[in-house]
């Protein structure tokens, strides 16, 4: 998902498109290990370069082809149509994510993603969600998300299972084609239907 207020030009490496093989793999449980490690280190710094260059709210690891259990997540504070006024999350990373509780109550609402470039999907998925991860520095955390949060989580964590939003979209009419408009447009670049390149969505 993503929000980006200019299109950056820096290098970055190319986000996988959805006909990747590498999407549909169970990525690894990052070892112990690892943690506080410069491996660890540099692969969130790929990663979070991929998600600020190409515009995404999160990214999970396999986006860029490495195949380990990491998702990035910067939410700003705006508003999102089937969200309203969405609360700032700050740029953090977890580290072996698991979902371990879903409330009952279910909201549908259109999600994009950095993998799937210029189309978006109604999908419906818990309104709120626990997690347990890990800081990269090895710190346990448990979290309770709801609104955005919890949609973005669980679009990231998706990716580590390899699956990617269209698979979770139940009616083929429900995926549709989105167009970049400018994000100065006072009326389009207020209507989240519409991809902006710059400002967009994409989980
Ligand atoms: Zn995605």
């Amino acid at each position: 998902m993503s929000h980006q207020t200019k299109v950056k030009t820096e290098a970055a490496e190319p986000v996988l498109q959805y006909t990747d093989a590498r999407l549909r793999q169970v990525s690894a449980v990052v070892p112990e290990t690892a943690f506080e490690g410069e491996k660890l280190r540099s692969w969130i710094e790929r990663l979070n370069q991929s998600r600020k260059v190409y515009g995404g709210i999160g990214i999970a690891a396999p986006q860029i082809g490495i195949l380990q259990r990491i998702v990035v997540i910067d939410i700003p504070a705006y508003e999102r149509v089937g969200f309203g006024q969405v609360e700032a999350v700050p740029l953090h990373t977890l580290v072996n994510p698991e979902i371990i509780w879903y409330s009952e109550d279910k909201l549908k609402v259109a999600e994009g993603c950095l993998s799937v470039r210029g189309y978006e999907g109604f999908v419906v998925r818990p309104r709120r969600i626990r997690v347990v991860a890990f800081s990269p520095e090895g710190k346990r955390l448990e979290i309770e998300a709801d609104s955005l949060y919890a949609r973005c989580l669980q679009h990231e964590i998706d990716h580590l299972d390899g699956m990617l939003y269209p698979d979770r979209v139940t009616l083929l009419r429900e995926i549709r084609k989105i167009q970049p408009v400018s994000v100065d447009d006072p009326i389009l670049s207020h209507n989240h239907y519409i991809a902006r390149p710059d400002v967009t969505l994409v989980l």
